[in-house]
């Protein structure tokens, strides 16, 4: 049994990606105070702000005795718990665990000079360490910061199958096969497990499911058992180890096939819930004082751009009225890119869809291409033109918004968008390939999928796509742009390419 690192660890929908990136330094910071945290139960008082809960991290630091490094000019704190390492950076949904990146439904936020941050972010950091305990007393408005015993049995979860019910047991020790063993007493399957330490009360967040009526946590002397009640007989057991000896499997089999719970069900159902496409947001790019590109005969970005987007946001409604549909502006109005993320965020969007036109001082350039965010930003000069003419729209920000991009490292950015990464792609795949066959008949050329960093994309928590609907610079497609016919097929177009995304993706939860 060798011990190991405890690490943080994030659950669902938080993909870490190891910053493998040559040239890029991590910011080394001096560890102000490392104390062995050993405290008893504390309280924090915890505010409340538009549904969401904060502690400040400076008392969260002095309660547990758990190091804190500051940085009040850059709004960014560093906590040290034992070995870990997590930087937080006020208004950044990017949280650094150790070397990686984390993008968080939450924000930490800066007021009165201190770091606040979420309670649920906190609740996810430690939701797996067996090293600190939270519990939130919504009554009194209270958090309870307990240090655990020393364990390395830290959860056990049951899953219900078909033909039985598997148990793991999550082990922040390395155990070997020949540390465990299991018997049957009384109608209670027991799993016992040397150099296993574990609390009584984890029982209490072990939810009894499948074959299984109850648990209990008995720890002894150099073991620990874990009972479980079954309310049916099983004709075989079987112990795994995941190759990373982080979790324990024992499946158990019965002959029959059991039932799955209404329970479990009503919860699966709200989890599929959260991943269905019912809220779109439309992005019209630029607006106001920002004009985008202007072409041939004096035909604007701006215009095209909001006049595709109340054309798509109409067919949505249309085919599906349950969808909620939000634009960044349904006007001429300028907003500002960072603005535009925060509301789709804010909305919880479960797609983003940016709209442009492209230009060229090449007047025979043409065509229409989707981008996605993604780490290999396309070589080819159009590409980058393409994203160096987008971003340009931070020049009508005022100052002080456009100091914030400056803080942001695009590579960090783009890795802690990789959750989405995948379904973007796939996003703008559907979407390219729906508006190449929709616009073949009237003359507009397919220049495919392509990566791009784009501020506008950086920073939304959901899966986003940027279009380029063709060239403004080019006369024919100035000409086919600026018509409402030519803007109705081009949303009608995205639309079949989100309608498949939509329907691909809820048939796969
Ligand atoms: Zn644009």
């Amino acid at each position: 049994m060798n011990a190991r690192p405890i690490h943080f660890f994030l659950t669902i929908a938080l993909i870490p990606i190891a910053l493998m990136v040559s040239g890029f330094q991590p910011v080394r910071y001096i560890t102000v105070r490392h104390a062995e945290a050993a405290f008893s139960d504390q309280q924090i008082a915890v505010t409340e702000e538009a549904g969401r809960l904060y502690i400040p991290l400076d008392i969260f630091s002095e309660k547990t005795g758990y190091g804190i490094y500051t940085n009040e000019q850059k709004q960014k704190c560093v906590l040290y718990i034992e070995d870990e390492k997590a930087t937080f950076t006020a208004d950044n949904p990017f949280v650094i665990l150790n070397e990686r990146v984390w993008q968080l439904p939450w924000q930490p936020r800066w007021r009165e000079g201190t770091m606040q941050v979420p309670v649920a972010l906190l609740e996810s950091l430690f939701g797996e360490n067996n090293t600190v305990r939270l519990r939130f007393d919504r009554e009194k408005n209270l958090l309870t910061v307990s240090k655990a015993e020393n364990v390395n049995i830290t959860d056990v979860a049951i899953t219900p199958k078909e033909n039985g019910t598997v148990i793991s047991v999550r082990v922040t020790d390395e155990f070997e096969k020949r540390d465990i063993s299991t018997k049957i007493t009384n109608g209670w399957f027991h799993i016992e497990i040397h150099g296993g330490k574990a609390v009584e009360s984890l029982a209490e967040r072990i939810t009894p499911r499948g074959i299984i009526s109850k648990v209990e946590v008995i720890p002894l002397e150099g073991v620990v058992s874990l009972a479980f009640r079954l309310k049916k007989r099983i004709i075989d057991r079987d112990i795994t180890l995941d190759p990373d000896k982080r979790y324990i499997y024992v499946s158990l089999r019965t002959n029959e096939k059991v039932a799955v719970e209404t329970r479990n069900e009503a919860a699966l159902e709200k989890q599929k819930r959260e991943w269905l496409i019912d809220t779109i947001v439309i992005d019209p790019g630029h607006g106001g004082k920002d004009p985008g590109a202007i072409g041939k005969g004096g035909v604007r970005e701006k215009d095209i751009v909001l006049g595709v987007g109340l054309k798509l946001g109409a067919i949505i409604k249309r085919n599906f009225p349950d969808i909620k549909v939000v634009y960044t502006r349904d006007r001429d109005v300028f907003i500002p890119l960072r603005k535009r993320t925060q509301l789709a965020n804010e909305n919880r969007g479960k797609i983003f869809i940016s709209l442009h036109c492209n230009s060229n001082p090449n007047h025979k350039a043409r065509g229409f291409e989707t981008y996605f965010l993604g780490a290999d930003q396309d070589k080819n000069e159009q590409a980058r033109n393409t994203v160096l003419k987008e971003n340009a729209s931070i020049q009508f920000e005022d100052a002080s918004e456009r100091e914030r991009y400056k803080g942001v490292n695009f590579i960090l950015a783009t890795m802690a968008q990789s959750a989405f990464i995948r379904q973007s792609q796939y996003l703008a795949t559907t979407v390219q390939s729906s508006m190449a066959q929709g616009m073949k008949p009237i003359g507009l050329h397919s220049r495919g999928v392509k990566q791009g960093r784009f501020w506008v994309m950086v920073g939304a928590t959901m899966p986003n796509i940027l279009i380029e609907m063709g060239f403004v610079s080019n006369p024919y497609e100035a000409g086919m742009l600026k018509k409402s016919a030519t803007q109705m097929k081009i949303a009608q177009s995205i639309f079949e390419g989100i309608k498949k995304y939509k329907k691909d993706i809820e048939a796969a939860i």
